[in-house]
């Protein structure tokens, strides 16, 4: 597992990751197989998506409609960051690509986005290569 830290700069932040995702898979050195990408943390997810900046923006106001701040969350007694917690169990922590002749394979407008939900921070991010063969057509 080869382990990068991504720091963020805002307390909301979405911040693409495929080109360190992507160095680090090539240097597995694997033909085929699948690459997980794991976010060490409990207030990030990882998603894949499109990293078009208005839809960026779509998804910071979804999430904030979603689950809304200042609700009286139990764990805010705690450390006062339920909202971003609750975010991160919508979104998941990790996502799983195919490896594809050393490279990971996605589609066109796909990226791979690490969701801060309470940052600033620095942020520890695995990425796990397993090889074996995928039958593609
Ligand atoms: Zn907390």
């Amino acid at each position: 597992m080869e382990v990068v830290s991504i720091s963020t700069s805002r307390k909301e932040e979405i911040v693409d990751i495929t080109s360190e995702v992507r160095n680090a898979v090539r240097g597995f050195g694997i033909g085929d197989g699948i690459a997980l990408v794991f976010s060490f943390h409990t207030t990030t997810a990882i998603v894949i998506n499109e990293a078009e900046p208005r839809l960026l923006s779509d998804i910071d106001e979804f999430l904030k409609y979603v689950v809304p701040e200042n609700r009286r969350y139990r764990h805010d007694e705690i450390d006062n960051n339920a909202s971003a917690h609750l975010r991160a169990t919508l979104l998941g922590n990790s996502v799983t690509i195919p490896i594809v002749n050393g490279d990971v394979k996605l589609g066109t407008w796909q990226r791979i986005l690490l969701i801060e939900l309470d940052g600033p921070r620095n942020r520890r991010i695995g990425i796990q290569a397993v090889p074996g063969k995928i039958h593609h057509k």
